[in-house]
């Protein structure tokens, strides 16, 4: 046993860059993101699984332990991002899409993984990725290889034959279309089935149209409830969440209809969308920021003209929107479809939302609490109390005061293994 004991020792010193060993983390000020009061001088202990044993003040340092020195900072659990497509960047969107092969996607998912988890958004939730690339790199993550967020993903999303989902950018002669693609009620729960089989969390399926496919309009219906009904049931049968798409308002009203668990978008929303959001409990994703994004940077990254059209028509009522189901009291997680625009500068939403009329602790709450209840992960993840994962990250200043100062983080610990510690040059 003594050998065992200096093993375990050894292993831990060896394993410090990467693997999680029992420790502390002192915080100058803790937010504690349930009651938005900020705790000063908090010591979070944690056990060699990554897991928080103890959250108090400095009476509850281990014996013999040395807690990582963030007392001149104000800590928060690690952020939530729920709508992410960490395989694809920008420049990957219209034509030039068509020549990313699946082993790049991958590897563009381990460089975007890296980046995001770098940027304080230890966990995400990828909804739709070509080639189940997203499952590779989540198992990859987690086997300790890369670094990256904890992820649940979908794999490719379902959609309609020349819908948002599929890709509608060849003539007829290359008889192309996308992994995702099924229609009707049938069809759709065998392609639910078959993305639960090579590795979905999560199931996200196309409701309407979209800006960044050709030929289709972000306000249009594109599955029928008949479908959305189908793909709800199966998907909630095997135990996974839906998530989807929907711009347009009456497929946000079909898709809660339905039973799915998020609405991503939420673009045209109307007061009645609201009021069956609220009470069917379904959460609400406004993915606010990025449309300054593909205004400015898109025509440049390859999106196609009609693209640009779409999203100056949707960009302000999107936003508009968004105040109003605030406003109205409705559920919301912070998404951001990063990918659209560059992975790592998830944190710029936030500003956003607060400027579009959100409380900055309402923000960081849809990032933490709601985003860990959406994707079914509120005992893991989100808090920083004990039992749930030391996932935990570190600012200059106060972010209830200044919510910007979220863009650039200092410390993230995933797990309690350090990801980033600008003090350290890490
Ligand atoms: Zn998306």
């Amino acid at each position: 046993m003594r050998n065992l004991g200096r093993l375990c020792w050894l292993f831990a010193l060896g394993a410090s860059s990467v693997a999680a060993a029992p420790g502390a983390v002192r915080c100058g000020r803790l937010l504690n993101v349930r009651t938005g009061e900020l705790v000063a001088n908090q010591i979070v202990v944690f056990d060699e699984g990554g897991t928080i044993t103890a959250v108090g003040d400095v009476s509850i340092v281990p014996q013999g332990a040395t807690p990582v020195d963030l007392s001149g900072m104000t800590c928060l659990p690690g952020l939530i991002d729920v709508h992410t497509h960490l395989t694809t960047d920008p420049a990957d969107t219209g034509y030039k899409g068509l020549g990313v092969s699946a082993p790049m996607e991958a590897i563009t998912g381990a460089k975007n993984a890296s980046r995001t988890v770098r940027a304080g958004f230890t966990t995400v939730r990828n909804v739709g990725a070509g080639h189940f690339a997203d499952v590779a790199l989540r198992d990859g993550i987690n086997q300790g290889g890369i670094p990256g967020p904890r992820m649940i993903v979908s794999g490719p999303a379902l959609g309609i034959t020349g819908g948002h989902c599929d890709n509608n950018l060849l003539p007829y002669e290359f008889h192309y279309k996308d992994e995702g693609v099924a229609d009707g009620p049938w069809e759709v729960r065998a392609k639910v089935r078959e993305v639960v089989k090579y590795g979905a969390d999560v199931v996200k399926v196309c409701a309407s149209g979209g800006v960044l496919s050709k030929g289709d309009q972000p306000g249009t219906p594109q599955y029928t409830v008949e479908e959305l009904t189908a793909i709800a049931q199966e998907a909630h049968k095997l135990g996974r969440k839906v998530a989807a798409h929907a711009h347009g308002t009456q497929s946000i009203k079909d898709a809660i209809h339905a039973g799915i668990d998020s609405i991503e978008h939420s673009s045209l929303i109307d007061d009645e969308g609201i009021a069956l959001a609220k009470e069917h409990g379904t959460y609400l994703v406004f993915d606010i920021y990025n449309d300054d994004y593909i205004l400015a940077e898109g025509a440049k990254a390859g999106m196609l003209p009609e693209s640009i059209e779409k999203e100056k028509k949707l960009g302000r009522f999107q936003r508009e929107n968004f105040r109003h189901a605030y406003q109205s009291g409705a559920k919301m997680a912070y998404g951001t479809d990063a990918g659209v625009y560059p992975h790592g500068d998830n944190a710029r939403q936030f500003s956003t939302m607060v400027e579009w009329g959100m409380k900055p602790i309402d923000a960081i709450q849809a990032a933490t609490i709601n985003a860990a209840d959406l994707i079914g992960w509120k005992d893991e993840v989100g808090v920083l109390e004990t039992g749930h994962y030391a996932d935990l990250i570190a600012v200059q200043g106060n972010p209830l005061e200044n919510v910007k100062i979220l863009e650039s983080v200092s410390f993230v610990m995933k797990g309690g293994a350090i990801v980033r510690n600008d003090a350290a040059g890490k």
